[in-house]
């Protein structure tokens, strides 16, 4: 089960998300959805150990270690452009205008130069990290939950 819910995202990267999704109205004139915010630690947890530790005779359903994504700290987002009731995927220049609008809200793109030189695209996703790693992030959830990560995003937020 995914959470599409904006309110469980951090409240900065919640407005974010809004006004970006109300950008893409106006501007573009495109209806875009978040697809996925939170991932509960817990979840990712469960689901990385399938085909690992549980559920022997499954394949791995997923790469990414417990507490390696941004969701989980709810500081990320994924998105989809509906057109015509339908979500749109594999639309560059279409993605490529959204991108440049969450850019312009502060999110960082899934896409961009520096996720593609690791070798991870992640063209329906927004994250924002305020500069955190995710073994800072990690380490910050082991040692105080997901209040000490955001303590430590909103302490790194530059004052505007
Ligand atoms: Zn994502």
């Amino acid at each position: 089960m995914s959470d599409r819910n904006i309110d469980d995202l951090h409240p900065f990267v919640a407005e974010a998300c809004r006004l970006t999704i109300a950008d893409c109205q106006a501007k573009l004139g495109v209806t875009v959805i978040a697809t996925s915010t939170r991932r509960v630690f817990e979840e990712q947890e469960a689901l990385y150990a399938i085909g690992r530790t549980t559920h022997l005779d499954c394949k791995p359903v997923t790469e990414s270690k417990p507490g390696h994504s941004w969701h989980e700290y709810a500081l990320a987002w994924d998105f989809a452009p509906i057109i015509g009731g339908k979500a749109v995927y594999g639309d560059e220049k279409l993605i490529q205008a959204i991108a440049e609008i969450g850019v312009s809200h502060g999110l960082r793109w899934g896409g961009d130069a520096g996720f593609v030189t690791a070798g991870i695209v992640d063209g329906d996703h927004f994250q924002m990290t305020h500069g955190l790693t995710i073994e800072q992030a990690l380490t910050l959830y082991q040692q105080g939950g997901i209040q000490a990560v955001w303590n430590a995003f909103e302490a790194a937020t530059p004052a505007s």
